[in-house]
């Protein structure tokens, strides 16, 4: 019988495992799908927060996962780059209110602003290659003797007798797992283009025809997007592909004659607030740690040692 079972193998489970593992506790995953068929390798993936609360708590995990991405970005192929880049805003907007977690946040000089721009932000974030990251974590968990099965969970109770905790990180599987009926999908739709040169990635949220940002790495581009609170459509929709490449391409005229690599859809795990908890009455003791919006990856550090935490303290 194992310490510690992780359901979910995203990056907060993988994240929560590991930690757990680095602890010296004897923690595997068991997951429906491996890293690269979730919602996490669909990320595009910046360190922003986004659709994620309490905004108290996602500052506090940011902050953490914001110092440990820092220290990634000199690892050999941990996929991890300190990037450039621009929040633009269409009037005067106030410095973002997560910048407490950010070395060094800049209002944007007029010849950085895009036409139609009249105020943006400047800052230095991580930018994670979630594809090249994934496997990273896949084999630093290996390498601390970490195993993953891949099975479907239809109640965490099932898992008594095999382990003396089980964490929950399901992402939006989570909402069926333990009937949590406050949870939804955010749908996001991106394009993934040969980089034409860019190093500096751009966000607009406020965009009337839908968020947009463009993402550069190692020699792809990620563009998006959308944020379809509700469904649950993973097919790529080909007129929304088209808008986000008319958008993308306004901000970086470059981008217009970008070689369309993929289309890829995800469905973030929406829910009112992350749930990061220890919950009593189960057969096995179950610490939850899921309901983390966009911001899943910008969360994952500082949310996987609090579980890890909350596992020590019961164990
Ligand atoms: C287009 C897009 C862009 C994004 N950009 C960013 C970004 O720039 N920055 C950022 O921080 N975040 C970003 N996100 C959000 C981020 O991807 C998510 O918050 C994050 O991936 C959630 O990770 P997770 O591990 O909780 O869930 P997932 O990655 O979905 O993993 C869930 C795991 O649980 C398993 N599972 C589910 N149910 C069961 C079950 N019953 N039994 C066994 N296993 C189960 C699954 O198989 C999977 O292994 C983006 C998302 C999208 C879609």
């Amino acid at each position: 019988m194992a310490e510690v079972v992780v359901i979910g193998c995203g990056v907060i489970g993988l994240s929560t495992a590991l930690c757990l593992r680095e602890n010296g506790l004897d923690a595997r995953i068991v997951a429906a799908a491996p890293p690269e068929e979730t919602t996490s390798a669909v990320a595009a993936a910046i360190w922003y927060p986004y659709k994620a609360y309490p905004e108290d708590a996602v500052l506090r995990w940011g902050s953490r996962a914001f110092e440990v991405f820092e220290g990634l970005a000199a690892v050999p192929g941990a996929g991890v780059r300190m990037r450039e880049g621009f929040e633009l805003r269409r009037y005067w907007a106030p410095e973002p209110w997560w910048s407490a977690a950010v070395p060094a946040v800049r209002r944007c000089d007029r010849d950085e602003l895009p036409p139609g721009y009249r105020d943006g932000h400047a800052f230095v974030v991580p930018v994670i290659e979630m594809p090249v990251y994934l496997r990273y974590l896949q084999d630093r968990f290996a390498a601390a003797g970490g195993t993953v099965e891949r099975r479907v969970v239809s109640d965490p109770d099932e898992m008594a007798g095999e382990a003396g905790v089980v964490v929950n990180c399901a992402g939006l599987g989570a909402g069926e797992l333990v009937g949590d009926g406050s949870m939804g999908p955010i749908r996001g739709q991106i394009l993934r283009v040969r980089n034409p040169g860019l190093d500096h990635f751009f966000l607009d949220e406020d965009d009337p025809e839908g968020v947009t940002y463009v993402v550069p790495r190692s020699g792809d581009c990620i563009l998006g997007g959308t944020a379809d609170e509700g469904s649950w459509t993973t097919e790529p929709d080909p007129e929304v592909a088209g808008a986000i490449l008319r958008r993308c391409s306004a901000l970086e005229p470059r981008l217009a004659d970008a070689e369309v690599l993929e289309h890829r859809v995800g469905l973030r795990p929406g829910r009112p607030e992350v749930r990061l908890e220890m919950e009593d009455g189960h057969e096995v003791p179950l610490v939850h740690n899921y309901g983390h919006g966009g911001s899943g990856v910008t969360l994952s550090w500082g949310c996987a040692e609090e579980a890890a935490e909350l596992v020590q303290n019961t164990l």
